[in-house]
């Protein structure tokens, strides 16, 4: 079996699960020019949880937990099936944490927005590994080295998120803020440099106190860093919307 890249999605705004742009288009072709994988294991910056739990059921709901988007937004389903056979290995592959089986949660928005436009077919089984909020920055990445065996076995490890990401200060229309444009530089060299120990230790960057105001949509870049081997990145898209989100998609072992 071939030995499957690791990806990190700038997912930005819900409404790309529908709308034909640059980032959609880029999330597409990617899903093109990989192997097709027998599962997908999604960390998702929608599900931080007070544990670290992992999907279980075999028809995960497609959850729509956003507020104030147009009707058409609300009437997609993602129907792919789960993997309590994926879960049980990253249960038993996640030693440095104690892993639960999730049977409440289903496929959220960064997860499902995303794959909608890879895998519109949704005829790949996908489970969801939780962010627990009680975790060091260090701990998320060590889960992520753990996850990495996976990609042997035909799994799409993939983390979903943004690496700029402040709702407060969005500015629809405007250029990015110069803190935006400065975070998202540093976490580009340090990934091309592949700093695992930089990227752990982000809030030493005086501009992440803007750009990761809360860390959850960073938090799974530390998992695709972490399984991802110490190969070299490719980006694949990016770009800043609403002055505060930086759209950057990374892919490793390409
Ligand atoms: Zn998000």
């Amino acid at each position: 079996m071939q030995k499957m890249p690791v990806l990190f999605i700038g997912h930005g705004s819900p409404m790309n699960a529908i709308e034909k742009n640059d980032f959609s288009a880029g999330w597409k072709k990617i899903a093109q020019a990989i192997p097709k994988p027998n599962s997908i294991l999604c960390i998702s910056a929608h599900w931080m949880a007070e544990g670290t739990a992992v999907t279980g059921m075999e028809k995960p709901k497609t959850i729509h937990d956003f507020y104030g988007f147009p009707p058409k937004l609300y009437e997609q389903q993602y129907p792919a099936k789960g993997s309590p056979e994926l879960a049980a290995k990253v249960k038993k592959l996640v030693k440095k944490e104690k892993v639960s089986l999730d049977s409440e949660w289903g496929l959220d928005h960064g997860t499902w927005s995303v794959l909608i436009q890879m895998y519109p077919k949704a005829d790949i089984p996908v489970v969801q590994l939780s962010l627990n909020a009680y975790l060091s920055p260090e701990k998320h990445y060590q889960i992520g080295t753990e996850l990495a065996s996976l990609r042997k076995e035909g799994v799409l490890i993939i983390g979903s998120g943004n690496i700029v990401h402040n709702l407060m200060v969005m500015s629809p229309g405007a250029p990015p803020y110069a803190w935006a444009v400065e975070f998202d530089k540093f976490a580009k060299e340090k990934l091309e440099a592949k700093d695992s120990s930089s990227l752990i230790n982000y809030s030493k960057e005086p501009s992440s106190r803007m750009a990761v105001p809360t860390n959850e949509h960073y938090l799974p870049l530390l998992y695709a860093m972490g399984a991802s081997e110490g190969e070299k990145p490719r980006f694949f898209c990016e770009g800043f919307v609403y002055a505060s989100l930086s759209m950057r998609c990374v892919a490793w072992g390409l």
